[in-house]
């Protein structure tokens, strides 16, 4: 079987290429700029000299880079979900520690408070002993 060729313009520079239709879908140079082109072509292109056999072995070529190209995105898209999963737990595992120090700072400020408080009441029964003892003071005083 003469191994067919799919002829087409460059892109690049309007010159005329040929690639085997082993090539169809893949990156080449250009022969004549060197530049990169995509070499179109397909299982429903129609080459010259292309038999029955050829375009089914052609159609079965592309099915099979076909599937395993949607098995690539779909383990790809594995790949991200997991991605996503360790990225949520990670998150998740952030919030808590965040949770833990905003409780641990809640703790503190009650603490604080109460220590306050504390010092507060001190302070009141202090004056009201001073008040007391003015009063007594004075009492003495005016006898
Ligand atoms: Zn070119």
């Amino acid at each position: 079987m003469q191994d067919a060729t799919i002829t087409f313009d460059c892109p690049g520079c309007e010159k005329t290429i040929s690639f085997s239709v082993a090539d169809i879908g893949t990156v080449q140079e250009c022969a004549h700029c060197g530049g990169y082109v995509d070499v179109p072509g397909g299982s429903d292109s129609v080459f010259p000299g292309d038999t029955d056999y050829d375009r089914q072995v052609r159609e079965y070529d592309s099915q099979t880079a076909e599937n395993a190209r949607q098995m690539e995105v779909a383990k790809r898209q594995q790949d991200e979900t997991a991605r996503q999963l360790v990225e949520t737990a990670r998150q998740l595992e952030v919030e808590r520690e965040l949770q833990a120090a905003h409780r641990h700072l809640n703790e503190k400020w009650s603490n604080t408070i109460e220590k306050v408080d504390a010092v507060v009441a001190k302070w009141n029964s202090l004056a009201e002993k001073m008040q007391s003892h003015i009063a007594k003071l004075e009492e003495d005083r005016s006898e």
